[in-house]
């Protein structure tokens, strides 16, 4: 299918895509999962729940389907959510949000999405941190605009800050920070977050803060949004989404809040992009978002935990484990197993261990900064991490014969 894409003069005698996004024709999440399938691997690669979320959530949304909830919601999103999300972010994170700032989207991607085709013309900059979540660099293509992604290094993934200071210009327009971080696990400072802030400030950038795992912060470490820094939610734009949170995945409902001038342009590009999204779901979210304390505190000491299990079998298997403070990923490096590439080890892992993962190096401009690093998910029923540390363990002997 590639190949008949990227034909020159294909069978319309134009190229039928777009030069900017031929990089992104395929997803290393499919060729991984499609590889799992076949082989019976245990699919530590792409990074989704295996269990549902709250009962009363998939409840409510049965019912509201049932009840007849199916037609296109407001515009900006249901009320009940724009109220539930600002509340939200109020009770854990201390935020005064207007609920008239914040606009439902389809999922973070979209908000994301939305939020680069509205502030950017082509040519314009946006600063990110790489190895990125996928579809950053994608989204900046379809805008036309320049990614410029500043490495974050093993062994703390910490950025340089003359690296980022160097990677600013006259045309930056957009600072993407995600914050706990996809693949890395790492979980941005306070000095580091403000450090971005200045910077951002002093170029007349937006901060596009990107908090998907919000929840997810581990080691009784708490969250903290780029718009709680002092001075910082003039010039920020919040996502998230029920996706992580709630382990609904597959309902895309997400949300950005931030000062009204900024939601309004993104509410301009979204409402072309898909208008609105998920009518029965959202009202549903609202309700999921006032759960008690409880369901939160579950969530993250749960992940912990998988997170230890994982750690602990990788490293018995020989691999190096960075550590991880947030999210539901670890990123190993496998040259301590003889590997010279990552992409290499994850085609062959799924048969010499019976597990799949992803290589850090596809989410890098620069490939050669992740060469050797490959990610695992570990947001997967116990018995499932158990079985998949047991197979690992037997790596060695597997590569040895
Ligand atoms: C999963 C993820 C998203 C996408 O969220 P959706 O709500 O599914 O669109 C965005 N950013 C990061 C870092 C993610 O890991």
């Amino acid at each position: 299918m590639t190949a008949a894409v990227l034909r020159p003069g294909g069978p319309y005698g134009w190229a039928m895509l777009v030069e900017r996004m031929r990089p992104f024709t395929s997803t290393i999440f499919a060729e991984m999962s499609a590889l799992a399938m076949r082989t019976g691997a245990i699919n530590l690669g792409q990074g989704f729940p295996d269990t549902d979320g709250p009962p009363s959530l998939l409840a409510d949304a049965a019912a509201n389907i049932t009840g007849g909830l199916n037609q296109y919601p407001p515009g900006p999103g249901v009320p009940a959510l724009r109220a539930a999300v600002a509340e939200h972010q109020h009770r854990f994170h201390g935020l005064d949000v207007d609920p008239d700032d914040v606009l439902v989207t389809t999922g973070a991607t979209e908000a994301i999405a939305a939020a680069v085709l509205a502030l950017c013309d082509p040519g314009d900059e946006v600063i990110t941190f790489q190895p990125y979540y996928d579809s950053y660099a994608a989204t900046v293509a379809l805008a036309g605009a320049v990614l410029k992604a500043v490495p974050l290094r093993p062994p703390t993934f910490a950025f340089d800050p003359d690296e980022l200071r160097a990677a600013f210009s006259s045309r930056t327009r957009i600072v993407l920070v995600n914050t706990p971080h996809n693949p890395t696990g790492a979980v941005f400072t306070a000095e580091q977050l403000t450090f971005i802030g200045e910077l951002a400030t002093e170029f007349g950038a937006v901060l596009v803060s990107d908090e998907v795992y919000e929840h997810m912060v581990f080691d009784g470490a708490a969250h903290m949004p780029m718009a709680s820094l002092p001075g910082m939610a003039a010039r920020t734009l919040t996502i998230s989404s029920a996706g992580k949170t709630f382990s609904v995945t597959g309902w895309k409902v997400g949300w950005v809040h931030g000062p009204a001038e900024l939601v309004a342009a993104v509410r301009a590009a979204k409402q072309y992009l898909t208008y609105v999204s998920g009518a029965p779901f959202q009202p549903a979210i609202a309700a999921a978002l006032a759960l008690p304390d409880s369901f939160y505190a579950d969530l993250a000491a749960g992940l912990q935990r998988k997170r230890d299990l994982l750690t602990a079998g990788l490293r018995a298997a020989g691999f190096i484990v960075y550590p991880c403070a947030g999210t539901y990923f670890v990123v190993t490096d496998v040259a301590a197993l003889g590997f010279v590439d990552g992409a290499d080890f994850c085609w062959r892992l799924p048969e010499l261990a019976g597990v799949a993962a992803v290589p850090v190096s596809v989410f890098c401009t620069d490939p050669a900064l992740g060469r050797t690093l490959v990610r695992f998910a570990f947001c997967k029923r116990d018995e499932v991490l158990s079985e998949a540390v047991e197979r690992l363990s037997g790596l060695g002997r597997a590569m040895a014969s």
